[in-house]
């Protein structure tokens, strides 16, 4: 292929912008907050299970605690409704009497029992509740970490955009004076290998690091300086300048 030394100094430029489009696209990849708002979020979505649960946990406890106090509201009415036979003095037989005393004790034990049960449930629930607003609590911070964190992101995905407008707007200059078939090839190469164009420095290649054996060198000097040379260790174009060593 061949194409004017001017020219193929230009894919230097443009392999210089390229590579500053590759590390923004790098950064953009691997920004630390992306990670972090992983990390977050999978933490606030395990608190968010953990808070339904003690939720869950605390409204079961507040119906048992309904029910208990029922249980001790029947078992009170009762006993009242029976003191209240028993001082109508509308029982008389010695019999009746003694049962309905009986009953009336017994029930009071089974109230104080009841009582026992609400007062021991109130304290299970008193805990639920803790344990709910102390998870949500957890889970809102957490969740404020991550709007944080999603925050810092976009303010770092907004600069890298801006970097890399400006770093494309300079490409299409460069490309602008690139001819077609030349472009063609970089752009091949580019996909191929990332990097497409090197600047051959002191008779070595700068794409790969490798210095040319003699025979390559001369092969090079050699050739018309329209001549578009490519480097026999990685195939990348190899662009001559007054620094090549030739
Ligand atoms: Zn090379």
């Amino acid at each position: 292929m061949k194409a004017a030394p001017a020219d193929q100094k230009r894919l230097l430029d443009l392999a210089e912008i390229d590579s500053v489009i590759d590390r923004l696209a790098h950064r953009r990849r691997t920004l630390p907050e992306l990670a972090e708002i992983d990390e977050l979020a999978a933490r606030v979505a395990k608190l968010a299970t953990q808070v339904i649960a003690a939720e869950t946990e605390a409204s079961d406890l507040a119906r048992e605690q309904a029910k208990a106090e029922g249980d001790v509201d029947s078992v009170r009415t009762r006993a009242e409704r029976d003191q209240k036979r028993l001082d109508s003095g509308q029982v008389s037989s010695p019999k009746d009497l003694a049962s309905l005393q009986s009953e009336i004790a017994s029930l009071h034990r089974r109230q104080s029992d009841l009582e026992e049960v609400v007062l021991e449930i109130m304290e299970r629930r008193e805990a639920a509740d803790a344990q709910v607003t102390k998870l949500a609590a957890e889970r809102d911070e957490l969740a404020g970490s991550r709007a944080a964190a999603e925050d810092r992101r976009d303010a770092a995905f907004a600069e890298i955009d801006k970097e890399r407008a400006e770093a494309q707007e300079r490409r299409a200059a460069v490309v602008g004076g690139v001819p077609g078939d030349l472009l063609s090839l970089y752009e091949k190469l580019r996909e191929q290998f990332g990097v497409a164009a090197a600047m051959l420095q002191g008779g070595r290649c700068l794409g790969c690091r490798t210095s040319l054996s003699i025979a390559d060198l001369n092969r090079i000097k050699a050739a018309a300086h329209d001549e578009v040379v490519r480097c026999e260790e990685c195939r990348r174009i190899l662009v001559r300048t007054p620094e090549s060593g030739l």
